[in-house]
């Protein structure tokens, strides 16, 4: 079969879609909470403005698929299937990150049931951990079953320590 035949470059694209899940679940898990937390910070703190130094790892994998699109005008469509999967994968995560679970479009729908109800949890999980170790669920299109998440979280015990930390402040800013 030729490589470059339609059914075989959507076959790519689609691979390619399913692949960036595990691309995305990795780059979240050792370089964003790893030595990348300087920009994800922003993304795990309360904030009022729209863009967040996060967004700038939106725009690294932008220029990545936009020299892979022009790399395949230059007569590499298998390049071009690339292209196709990781562009496909940065939409469906638009949708689903920054979207359904952030909020940041124009509308408010939130999902109460299925998968994406599912999906919206998981990722409330992930931000249930305020800094940058302890967390669960680091991916965006697949999630753990959301009591599996929550009992994951209980048994290491961040988020009470944190509830703990924060009481203690308080209590130190306010003396009776
Ligand atoms: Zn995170
Ligand atoms: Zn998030």
């Amino acid at each position: 079969m030729d490589p470059t035949s339609w059914p075989v470059l959507i076959a790519i694209a689609i691979g390619v879609f399913f692949v960036m899940e595990w691309v995305a679940w990795a780059a979240h898990k050792y370089i964003m909470h790893g030595f990348g937390w300087g920009w994800h910070k922003s993304h795990h703190e309360e904030h009022d403005e729209l863009f967040e130094k996060n967004d700038l790892y939106a725009v690294v994998f932008s220029i990545l698929a936009i020299s892979l699109f022009v790399i395949a005008a230059f007569g590499h469509p298998i390049v071009g299937a690339i292209a196709v999967g990781i562009t496909l994968y940065g939409l469906f995560y638009f949708i689903v990150h920054d979207g359904l679970v952030h909020q940041r479009w124009p509308f408010r729908h939130i999902p109460h049931k299925g998968y994406a109800k599912r999906l919206v949890q998981a990722h409330r999980l992930h931000h249930a951990v305020e800094g940058k170790d302890g967390c669960v669920s680091f991916g965006f299109l697949y999630a753990p079953p959301v009591d599996k998440l929550s009992a994951e979280l209980r048994s290491r015990g961040t988020v009470g320590e944190e509830k703990a930390a924060r009481k203690a402040k308080t209590a130190d800013a306010h003396p009776l």
